[in-house]
């Protein structure tokens, strides 16, 4: 994997930091990562990782663009209203960077479908706005072997980890959401400057664990609470029960 001139150029600010330098770029380079949900999670995440120059880049979503996204959702615009939401975020990808290959998938992820889905990439990143959607997200990583950063957000309040293999998500939330949207935002409502801040600290984890910045991040719970506008950090521990990666 090498880059082109132009690549250089372009990366310039991130391959003059020792600790990306062009080894750490064509790792990013070298990444196909899923992402999962293209909504205000996903409208963070997407821009980040295009931008970063990560080679591939799957989008799964669903849905449509509403009037009612675009206060968290810079993606889209007002006559965006009524298109579907991958195929937007794509040509978003395609208009900002034309060195990323993008694969939109205008489809919904359950437990049916997410390992066909995520079979082959190397990152997932979740962003969808549901329980069942996360755990399915999650059991389908852990079986695959692939690193998965999970991000949500609601009302004041964001929680983003990173995991591989053990602890999982289930390991975190347990199995009683599996067919429960309970955190829908429609009803509790979601600040918009909320999810761009956690869909960008989920680019960055997903960035560190590619280029390999840190010490291994997974397994670390970060949450931040955007009215103290504080963060803290809880270490997740693996739930020797856990239907997806307990060895029960
Ligand atoms: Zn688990």
């Amino acid at each position: 994997m090498t880059l082109s001139d132009d690549e250089i150029e372009r990366y310039a600010r991130h391959i003059v930091m020792p600790q990306v330098g062009g080894v750490g770029q064509r790792k990013l380079k070298a990444a196909d990562v899923a992402i999962i949900g293209a909504g205000g999670i996903g409208s963070a995440v997407v821009p980040a990782l295009a931008g970063a120059g990560v080679g591939k880049l799957t989008i799964v979503d669903g849905d449509v663009v509403e009037l009612a996204n675009l206060h968290r959702q810079p993606l889209f615009r007002e006559d965006d209203v009524g298109k579907p939401k991958a195929e937007l975020a794509a040509e978003f990808v395609r208009r900002l960077n034309r060195f990323v290959e993008v694969s939109p998938r205008a489809e919904r992820i359950d437990n049916q479908n997410a390992e066909q889905l995520l079979a082959g990439h190397s990152l997932v990143i979740d962003g969808s706005d549901n329980f069942a959607t996360r755990l399915a997200v999650s059991d389908a990583s852990v079986a695959l072997g692939l690193p998965l950063v999970s991000a949500a957000a609601i009302q004041f309040q964001g929680q983003v980890a990173h995991f591989r293999s053990k602890p999982c998500y289930r390991c975190f939330v347990g199995d009683a959401f599996d067919t429960d949207d309970c955190d829908n935002c429609s009803e509790l409502g979601v600040l918009g400057a909320l999810t761009a801040t956690i869909g960008s600290f989920a680019a960055l984890l997903a960035i560190n664990s590619i280029v390999g910045l840190s010490e291994d991040p997974s397994g670390q719970l970060h949450l931040f609470d955007g009215e103290k506008l504080s963060w803290r950090e809880i270490r997740i521990p693996a739930d020797p029960a856990c239907k997806a990666c307990g060895s029960a």
